[in-house]
């Protein structure tokens, strides 16, 4: 059965390409029958926080990415990751090296000289450590195969090969005791029984260092799949202003779960020219095989599109769900909160229609809902104040007179007397509607007015225009 990992590092936020690589391992474990395990890499004390580790279980939840199991903590592993070294140690796979920082440096000044990459020259391979200098502490250090090649054949880069020439040999356990990352990272893989990794491409070099442990221990290696980085749209590194972001700044944009996982998936992977995919679509469909080889470009405006679509197809109830779970997370959103009582929150409920149809994001749609939540008298816009002449106060004054008189306040209701009245005067339905539509939500543009009209009830919208009608 599939196994396989989220591993992040807790020193940040959870940043836009590990949300990719968190949705990637879920939906190959989803595909497969198989099963996803949350791996917390706390090895860097100083960097990790525990305020890191909670926005990375926020960040998936809001993502809807689920685990199984208990999250695994690596430092709390360290005991483990010592054993794997020291039988290594004595299965001979593995030496202390007593090289001193100075003899290292000389190794890395020698290397800049020569204008090649830095590497340890093995000098303890094979000397006794009863030689050793008094007073230094060994690293342990993996006794690499110096002839031949290390292969990965790689789900997504095909076959990637090493000289094993090149590579020297890596520190296991540094001469505290703590275990690297390469060690740790392999024992945990092994020991989580891990069947395929998942990860940035970044880590395509760490893979080659990875299967020599491997190799070493005489274990399994599972199967990798390095994906591609995420780039900006210019094709450089992605910039914090093209969105390298934290996945809890999407949602703080207004951005719905669905969205984003239906834009991360496409990011280096496709189906043929499908574009909008449902979770049980991406489910049915995932494989690592379609995983594309280039990076993939960030782009706003197809995650805004997507956004859209998902907000227009989304039932009112599950829309209104998702504002409760924005409005903690952005500036004024508690206040808001605190607004919608049952009254307001069933006018919000009944504008959404409207509302969702001009709005790419919650945050636009909150935006263009603000009409509902205003106190009177309204603050009107520039727009809207330019509409109100003296003129169109006129109009609105015999407007709010015939919808005084309406027995049933509804839209349509609306619409027939505003129409009659319109017909009578000699008016555009626009000369109209548009002074309705300023003094009613203080703006130029809004969801239809007569729309509006019903929404906002018949007292507050009567009130609204006696507000600025003469
Ligand atoms: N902790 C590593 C990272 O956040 C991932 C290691 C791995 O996936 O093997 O980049």
């Amino acid at each position: 059965p599939v196994v396989t990992r989220f591993a992040p590092s807790p020193t940040g936020f959870l940043h836009i390409g590990g949300g990719r690589t968190a949705l990637f391992n879920w939906l190959y474990a989803k595909a497969k029958g198989g099963r996803m395990l949350l791996r917390i890499e706390d090895t860097d004390r100083e960097r990790s926080t525990q305020a890191a580790i909670g926005a990375i279980i926020d960040g998936l939840s809001w993502l809807g990415l689920d685990w199984d199991g208990d999250p695994i903590f690596q430092f709390a592993r360290a005991a483990r990751h010592r054993e794997v070294a020291e039988a290594m140690l004595a299965s001979g796979r593995a030496y202390y090296c007593y090289a001193t920082p100075q003899e290292l440096e000389e190794m890395r000044e020698t290397a800049r000289r020569e204008g090649r990459p830095p590497r340890y020259d093995g000098r303890w391979r094979d000397r006794d450590p009863a030689s050793a200098p008094p007073g230094i502490k060994p690293v342990i250090r993996l006794r690499a195969p110096q002839d031949g090649e290390t292969v990965i054949d790689d789900e997504v880069q095909g076959r990637v090969t090493w000289a094993n020439k090149d590579l020297d040999d890596l520190v296991l356990l540094r001469s505290d005791g703590n275990p690297t990352y390469m060690l740790a990272v392999v024992v945990d893989d092994h020991d989580m029984g891990i069947t395929h990794i998942i990860r940035g491409d970044d880590h395509l070099t760490n893979a080659a260092r990875q299967k020599q442990i491997y190799e070493a221990m005489g274990w399994d290696v599972p199967h990798m799949a390095h994906i591609p980085l995420i780039h900006g749209p210019d094709g450089a590194k992605l910039s914090k202003r093209h969105g390298a972001l934290g996945v809890d700044a999407y949602r703080a944009m207004g951005y719905l779960p669905a969205a984003m996982r239906n834009y991360l998936v496409r990011l280096s992977w496709s189906h043929g020219d499908q574009e909008i995919f449902s979770t049980e679509d991406m489910i049915a469909a995932f494989d690592t095989g379609a995983i594309g080889r280039s990076p993939a470009r960030f782009d706003f405006k197809k995650l805004e599109n997507l956004n859209g679509h998902y907000m227009r197809a989304s039932p009112d109830a599950e829309l209104m769900d998702a504002i409760d779970k924005l409005l903690p997370h952005i500036p004024g959103g508690p206040e808001l909160a605190a607004k919608l009582d049952p009254p307001m929150r069933r006018k919000l409920t009944a504008a959404l229609p409207g509302l969702k149809e001009r709005a790419k994001t919650l945050i636009e749609l909150l935006d263009g809902a603000g009409f509902l939540f205003a106190a009177r008298p309204l603050p009107l816009d520039d727009k809207a104040r330019s509409l109100l002449t003296d003129e169109a106060r006129a109009t609105l004054g015999l407007a709010t007179t015939r919808l005084e008189t309406l027995a049933d306040w509804s839209a349509e209701a609306a619409e027939a007397a505003i129409r009659a009245l319109a017909d009578e005067t000699g008016l555009k339905l626009g000369q109209v509607a548009q002074p309705l539509r300023a003094a009613l939500t203080g703006r130029a543009t809004s969801p239809p007015v007569f729309d509006v009209l019903a929404v906002l009830g018949r007292e507050e919208s009567l009130a609204r225009l006696k507000d600025q009608a003469t």
